[in-house]
C-alpha cells in the first residue's frame, strides 16, 4: 500500500466522476487528478436507457438538462467520441383528463424556460407510432429536441479523454473522506480538492448524505416493425416505455413494487422476472403484439440514487465538493455537473447554472425542490 498525493481526488468513477474530471482538466490542463474506484464495472451508467430530455417540471432540471445536451451536441469535438446523440424526441401521451390537463400546464412552463414543446393530435400520433393503440388517448406531447445517446459511450468518453489529459486511476475502496484525502484500502491519498461521486453508494461515506438505492430495470425486445427514427415514447399513466435500440427496441416500466422494495447499498441488482410479467399486461393493452413474452428479453437492472426531493445533490459538506443522487438522470445530466463541479472547485461558485438549492443540507432545512416528470 502506498501514499498517494494529487491535486483533486474524485471518489466513484461514474460518468458523473469522469465528467467532473474531464471538466476540470480541460479549464486547468495541469492538474493532477487521481479517479478511486474499486471497480468500475459495476457503474451504473453502463446499465441506463440513454435517454436524454428537457422537458421537466423544475427549473433546476430544465436548466441543467439543456446545458448538458448542449454539450452532447459537440460531444465529438470536445470530448472526442461519437456518443450516437439522437434528437428524435421524448413523446408522452396519456388517457386521463386531469394528467392531461398538468401536463398542458407543465408545456406552457417548459417553453417559458426554453423548452420547445409541441401538442400532437391522436391520429398524428398514431400516424408517427403504429404500434400504439390509440382508442383510449386523449391528449399527446413531444419535446423535438429530446432524444437519446449511447450511455456506455459517454462514461468512456469522458474516460478515456481525462485519461490521456492526464488523470490517474486507482483501483480501491474508499472508506472515509475530508476535505483534505481519502482513506481507502489501497492506503490514503492527500489532496487539495475531494470531490465525492459515488451514485447511491454514496450514504456510505459518513456524510449524511440523504441518499438511498431505488431499483430499476430495463429489456430488450425485437418486435416485428420499429422505425429507427421513433422517439422515446413514453406512457404518462403507467411508465411503459420505449426507443428505437440496435434492430430493435429497449423497453423500460418504473414498477411501483419494485421501486418501493428497500435495498442496502451493496445489494447486487438482479433482474426481477415479475415485474417484467406486470409490464406485460400494460404492454398488451397499449401496444397489442408489440412487446410479448416471445420477442422480449431480460436486460439490465440497477439502482437510481435517490433523494427525497428527486434532484441531485451539488454543493460542498465541510469543504468536500459532493455530486450524486441523479436518480434516472445522471447519464443525461453527466455534462453539467461535471462543469459546475469545475466551477465550484477552480472559481469558489457555480454559475452557469444558479445551483444554491441544491445544496446538501436542503432535507435537513426542509428545503426540498419539487419535480412531477420523473418516469
Ligand atoms: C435501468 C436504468 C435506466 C436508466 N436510464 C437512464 C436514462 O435513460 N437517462 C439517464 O440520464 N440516466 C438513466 N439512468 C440513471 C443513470 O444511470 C444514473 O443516474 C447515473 O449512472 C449515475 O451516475 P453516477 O456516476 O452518479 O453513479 P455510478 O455510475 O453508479 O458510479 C458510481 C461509482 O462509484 C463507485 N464507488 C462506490 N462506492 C465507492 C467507494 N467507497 N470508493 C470508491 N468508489 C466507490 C462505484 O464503483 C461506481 O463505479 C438509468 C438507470 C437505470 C438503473
Amino acid at each position: 500500500m502506498a501514499n498517494k498525493t494529487a491535486d483533486i481526488a474524485i471518489v466513484g468513477g461514474g460518468v458523473i466522476g469522469w465528467s467532473c474530471a474531464w471538466h476540470l482538466l480541460r479549464r486547468e490542463p495541469a492538474l493532477h487528478i487521481v479517479v478511486i474506484d474499486p471497480d468500475q464495472s459495476r457503474s451504473i451508467s453502463l446499465r441506463g436507457a440513454g435517454g436524454f430530455r428537457a422537458q421537466f417540471a423544475s427549473r433546476l432540471n430544465i436548466q441543467i438538462s439543456l446545458a448538458s445536451i448542449n454539450e452532447f451536441k459537440r460531444f465529438p469535438e470536445t470530448v472526442g467520441a461519437d456518443i450516437k446523440f439522437r434528437q428524435h424526441g421524448y413523446l408522452l401521451y396519456t388517457a386521463d383528463v386531469d394528467r392531461a390537463e398538468d401536463m398542458q400546464h407543465v408545456a406552457d412552463f417548459q417553453r417559458v424556460h426554453g423548452v420547445p414543446v409541441d401538442e400532437l393530435s391522436i391520429s398524428e400520433l398514431k400516424r408517427r407510432v403504429p404500434c400504439l393503440n390509440t382508442s383510449d388517448l386523449i391528449y399527446a406531447q413531444i419535446g423535438p429536441t429530446s432524444g437519446y445517446l449511447d450511455g456506455p459511450g459517454v462514461v468512456r468518453g469522458y474516460r478515456t479523454a481525462s485519461i490521456k489529459g492526464g488523470a490517474d486511476e486507482m483501483q480501491a475502496k474508499a472508506s472515509s473522506v475530508c476535505a483534505t484525502g481519502v482513506e481507502t484500502d489501497q492506503g490514503h491519498v492527500s489532496a487539495k480538492h475531494v470531490i465525492v461521486a459515488t451514485g447511491h453508494w454514496s450514504a456510505n461515506l459518513g456524510l449524511q448524505l440523504a441518499v438511498h438505492p431505488e431499483k430499476h430495470q430495463l429489456c430488450f425486445a425485437l418486435p416485428a416493425e420499429v422505425d429507427p427514427k421513433w422517439p422515446f415514447v413514453i406512457d404518462a399513466d403507467t411508465t411503459y416505455h420505449f426507443r428505437p435500440y440496435g434492430d430493435g427496441i429497449l423497453v423500460c416500466y418504473n414498477d411501483p413494487e419494485l421501486s418501493q422494495q428497500k435495498f442496502k447499498v451493496d445489494d447486487t441488482p438482479e433482474f426481477s422476472l415479475p415485474a417484467i410479467e406486470r409490464m406485460f399486461k400494460i404492454a398488451d393493452h397499449r401496444t397489442p403484439g408489440f412487446v410479448n413474452r416471445q420477442n422480449c428479453s431480460p436486460g439490465r437492472a440497477g439502482f437510481y440514487g435517490i433523494t427525497p426531493d428527486r434532484h441531485p445533490i451539488i454543493g460542498k459538506v465541510d469543504e468536500i465538493v459532493i455530486a450524486t443522487g441523479f436518480g434516472g438522470h445522471g447519464v443525461m445530466h453527466s455534462p453539467a455537473a461535471g462543469l459546475l463541479v469545475a466551477e465550484i472547485i477552480l472559481d469558489g461558485k457555480a454559475t452557469t447554472v444558479d445551483i444554491s438549492a441544491l445544496g446538501p443540507d436542503r432535507f435537513r432545512k426542509g428545503k426540498l425542490i419539487q419535480e412531477s416528470m420523473v418516469f
